[in-house]
């Protein structure tokens, strides 16, 4: 069934202002997405009624709070297809999650001459953390290219994973190019090669889009960032296999994570509360959980068909429209709910701010994927990224703004 995108608007109160007496079109979803009134009473209701500190206090608002934040957990770990809860840490988001494992796992486990390989495409929260560690430890980077059609040689990359390779890191969707990479068969074709080798997967830009099963997928780490999928900023969700936590570091010594401290020396619990130590961002989890319940009830599939929808939409007006030129895959089925582009000769920062001024918002810039951009020869691109509660009009309204752009700055 089609999304109703007029009621799903409707909870989204952000949506009703006007932004230069415009009406308020959000096309910067890849960046953060805006949220429905439930997360935003949930969190408010948690200060209202149930504040205070987590598995701390005997008392009833403690209790109260510690069994909001454990069904949180328990909420986000079943829609996300693992049933161990305990594989569900809460970070700040994506940038502290992968700098998290470069430092408590790769700091541990990776040695002088070890080999890693990540995709040119990376977020620099992809990118710089095992660019830093590689540099500390003597690592070899391998950097895998991207071809002219924007996709990526698997086979070139396979031929780069040997025994020494430990390590492989790649963004499930890109932020720029939009492209849905297929992990699951990557993961396994990689480890018919070395069996050994661990899987760190960003998933960014594919969680908020894609329903994501952790246990199928088979990785080894996984992270996201809840407030680009409805939730609060400050909740970041990392996923670590059971089986390896117990070869990972926590980064973060402190309260929560102890199981014994004397003079000497200290033990840390074996759950995830080891990876939490400090009281967490209680609230924002709790907001977090009820962004799970929206997406839950407006159904993930539901999602996807509608950005296919309107990617149709993005690329037929693309069609009639002459001096723009797109980068990523011609394959909707293959993209995420995302486009990047640029009006021919203008620059993406004096497009965005025209657009801006007809109440659109877009980003430009490099995305912070500088390598990505390098290869590509552009000093930057306009990203328009598109969620639920995007519509065609949404579009036409972008068309017309673009129109307007390159009458004034061509
Ligand atoms: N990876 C990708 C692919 C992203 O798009 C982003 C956010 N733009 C990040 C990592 C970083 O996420 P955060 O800023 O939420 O830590």
């Amino acid at each position: 069934m089609a999304l109703d995108t007029n009621n799903v608007k409707k909870d989204f109160p952000i949506l009703e202002r006007l932004v230069n007496g415009k009406r308020l079109v959000y096309l910067d979803n890849a960046a953060t997405s805006q949220k429905p009134k439930a997360v935003i009473d949930a969190i408010s209701n948690f200060y209202l009624n149930n504040n205070s500190n987590i598995h701390r206090g005997l008392y009833t608002l403690s209790e109260e709070a510690s069994n909001m934040y454990d069904s949180a957990r328990e909420n986000i770990a079943n829609f996300f297809g693992t049933a161990k809860t305990e594989e569900i840490i809460f970070t700040s988001g994506t940038t502290e999650s992968v700098n998290m494992i470069a430092s408590g796992w790769g700091e541990k486990n990776l040695n002088e001459g070890d080999e890693i390989i990540l995709f040119l495409s990376e977020h620099h929260s992809n990118f710089v953390p095992w660019q830093q560690l590689a540099k500390k430890k003597k690592l070899k980077m391998h950097i895998q290219n991207i071809e002219e059609d924007y996709s990526y040689n698997l086979e070139d990359f396979y031929s780069k994973i040997n025994s020494k390779t430990k390590l492989v890191s790649i963004s499930h969707a890109s932020n720029v190019l939009g492209n849905i990479l297929n992990i699951k068969e990557i993961i396994h074709n990689v480890k018919k090669i070395n069996s050994q080798v661990k899987f760190f997967v960003d998933g960014a830009q594919a969680a908020p889009h894609l329903l994501i099963n952790l246990k199928s997928l088979d990785c080894d780490f996984y992270v996201i960032s809840g407030h680009k999928m409805l939730g609060p900023t400050g909740v970041g969700i990392l996923y670590i296999k059971k089986e390896i936590q117990e070869e990972v570091e926590p980064i973060k010594y402190g309260g929560g994570m102890i199981k014994e401290v004397t003079f000497d020396d200290s033990t840390f619990k074996n759950s995830c509360e080891r990876f939490e130590g400090g009281t967490p961002n209680i609230s924002g989890v709790i907001g977090m959980s009820e962004a799970i319940n929206y997406l839950r009830k407006i159904g993930m599939d539901e999602i996807r068909n509608h950005e296919v929808e309107l990617l149709n939409y993005f690329f037929e007006k693309v069609n009639e429209f002459a001096g723009i030129e797109i980068y990523g895959t011609k394959n909707i089925l293959e993209r995420t709910g995302l486009v990047s582009f640029n009006l021919i000769g203008i620059h993406p920062h004096d497009v965005a701010s025209v657009l801006s001024s007809e109440g659109v918002a877009v980003r430009s810039g490099h995305h912070c994927t500088m390598p990505l951009h390098k290869h590509l020869k552009l000093p930057g691109t306009v990203r328009a990224s598109f969620y639920l509660y995007n519509d065609k009009k949404d579009i036409d309204d972008l068309f017309t703004a673009l129109l307007k752009a390159q009458k004034i700055l061509s």
